[in-house]
């Protein structure tokens, strides 16, 4: 089962438990400990819980365009997002915790309230898909479930529902095929069809495990829990 086979409350059910995940991980970090590294190199707690607030301000606006037609963007240019994160990093531990709050019960309204035609409305994501406003559920799916394992805390890809990792390894594989990368590897998750990256390639490696240590693996969160055959140099890049 993937994401976007359930219904439109049940998603909303996800993105609420995975909003309720990550805050759970970060209530027990103090205040200094926002300082500590995540699993993304280069960036703080501070700086993903900047990004995820940010995120879901981003979101809110794809809401508003799609309620309104008054194009909206998620960003004004990469530039500015990167910029965004790195000021919103420099902000107190209480008025970070805040964003994440209010960002996070902020879309939730949002979507509370969308009118019901709107959600086929056409919006467009920060890398220039065309989506209808129904695709920010699994946007911000994706977002709190994986960054709560970043806040390198207990967050496990095992808690994940698994719709959710049904759908992030479809995620990735599509982007790995669209880069052309990936070129010889397969995945064979337990109990599923194992997916060749590249059909019409010959098979040299293989990946090999439940899925939610497949997906993490192919997300670049680590290896462990999978059997790799062959040679690899690890995942290839996805985003
Ligand atoms: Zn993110």
């Amino acid at each position: 089962m993937e994401f976007d086979e359930l219904a439109l409350d049940e998603q909303l059910q996800i993105a609420r438990r995975g909003t309720a995940y990550f805050a759970q991980r970060l209530a027990r970090f103090s205040d200094a400990d926002l300082g500590g590294n995540t699993l993304l190199p280069g960036w703080t707690r501070r700086h993903l819980l900047a990004h995820i607030g940010y995120n879901a301000a981003a979101l809110c606006r794809l809401l508003d365009w799609a309620a309104t037609g008054i194009e909206t963007p998620m960003y004004a240019s990469a530039e500015q997002r990167a910029r965004e994160i790195d000021e919103g990093s420099t902000l107190s531990p209480a008025a970070l915790r805040n964003l994440f709050t209010h960002t996070a019960a902020r879309l939730d309204e949002k979507w509370r309230n969308l009118p019901p035609t709107a959600w086929a409305a056409e919006v467009r994501t920060a890398q220039g898909r065309v989506v209808p406003a129904a695709e920010t559920t699994w946007m911000r799916t994706r977002e709190v479930w994986i960054h709560a394992v970043d806040l390198a805390s207990d967050g496990r890809f095992g808690d994940f529902p698994s719709p959710v990792l049904g759908s992030l390894l479809t995620d990735i594989v599509g982007m790995w095929r669209k880069k052309g990368l990936g070129i010889g590897l397969v995945l064979a998750v337990e109990a599923a069809t194992p997916i060749a990256v590249h059909e019409d390639s010959t098979h040299t490696a293989r990946v090999a495990g439940p899925l939610a240590a497949v997906a993490r693996w192919a997300a670049g969160r680590g290896g462990a829990g999978v059997r790799i055959e062959g040679h690899l140099d690890g995942p290839p890049g996805w985003l």
